[in-house]
């Protein structure tokens, strides 16, 4: 019998009304197995990982990422696939982080949680629990279906770094604009088998070192060159520039000043879109031309969890500025797609 790891860290689906204050707080994973009898039923084993602090997703961080990770390369060879049960509001960036983190994953991680809390009667929780175990242990020809890292939520598969939480109030939490999705549940649970990554023979190398260290300029008609200099001189080695469209600024030459003066001093500035679908295209127009010629990274059309996580992770392994910049640029894990 295969056998699945459920990761519990928190989140919503593990979640009860406190019924003094109303607030909603965690509960254990004990509370939440007593809330779906149906986990018996599965054709597979269990094993669960409970974290011992269980957090609102609003409190994660790169520490627990490592964890994660840790986790996941201690069981790597005992069990099938992993389910990562984890609050909607930060999941993508934790999915994100994850996908860089395992090179050459060959079985699935599969990211769920849930809107409402797992105790309650219009709950979202069990649906998007039982998929993603079934997800995590489908396999054709002994392979498993999805050797990706993932986000199961409202009977969608999505790619974890193609994914954002777009809809804090409907259960359709989470969308992919720039990536078609994985597997999609209805009567039958369809994958997408020519959209899903296949792995290679090479063995899982897990890279546990992130740079946390990132700061983001997020552009606006009219900003000025105080705030600008406040972002670029932070004692950051990476910033992440969210631009116009498809990747356009500002001609104005102090700021192109400023970005060439912290591009030359060894900083990576990386220009992602503030459009949540479509691509960078630099050099397209005059307005993003000269930020090619002066050395900022093309992000193409990653997402910003994507953009964050991949520059804390790069910049946890490589010292040459120009060499992350390279591999900024570079398809990794699936996460852009080079125009
Ligand atoms: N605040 C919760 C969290 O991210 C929301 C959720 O679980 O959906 O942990």
């Amino acid at each position: 019998m295969s056998q699945i790891l459920i990761i519990y860290t928190g989140g919503t689906i593990g979640m009860m009304s406190d019924p003094a204050t109303k607030v909603l707080k965690p509960i254990n994973f004990e509370q939440i197995m007593d809330n779906v009898p149906e986990l018996e039923k599965l054709n597979c084993k269990i094993k669960v990982h409970s974290f011992e602090e269980i957090i609102d997703s609003s409190n994660m961080n790169p520490a627990i990422w490592s964890q994660l990770a840790g986790l996941i390369e201690a069981n790597y060879e005992t069990v099938d696939g992993f389910v990562i049960l984890h609050g909607s509001d930060t999941m993508a960036f934790t999915a994100s982080a994850l996908s860089f983190m395992l090179e050459n994953l060959a079985k699935p991680v599969i990211f769920t949680g849930s809107q409402l809390p797992i105790s309650a009667i219009r709950t979202d929780a069990k649906e998007n629990l039982m998929t993603a175990i079934e997800i995590a242990n489908a396999k054709k020809n002994d392979k498993a279906r999805v050797p990706e890292v993932a986000i199961y939520f409202d009977y969608k598969l999505f790619r974890g770094n193609r994914s954002f939480k777009y809809n804090s109030s409907k259960f359709e939490a989470f969308r992919s604009p720039n990536y078609p999705i994985l597997a999609e549940s209805g009567v039958h649970l369809r994958f997408s088998v020519n959209d899903i990554r296949q792995p290679g023979n090479e063995p899982l190398i897990v890279h546990k070192n992130l740079m946390g260290d990132v700061a983001v300029l997020k552009l606006y008609p009219g900003i000025s060159p105080k705030v600008v200099e406040t972002i670029l001189s932070s004692d950051v080695r990476g910033i992440i520039m969210e631009t116009f469209g498809a990747g356009n600024t500002s001609t104005d030459a102090w700021f192109i000043d400023m970005l060439k003066n912290a591009v030359d001093s060894g900083k990576v500035i990386l220009d992602i879109s503030q459009c949540k679908v479509g691509t960078v295209e630099l050099g397209r127009y005059e307005t993003s031309k000269l930020l090619k010629d002066i050395g900022i990274a093309n992000g193409y059309d990653m997402t910003y969890e994507a953009a964050v996580t991949k520059m804390m992770h790069l910049l946890g392994q490589i010292k040459d500025p120009q060499e992350v910049k390279q591999y900024l640029e570079t398809d990794l894990r699936g996460e852009l797609t080079i125009s």
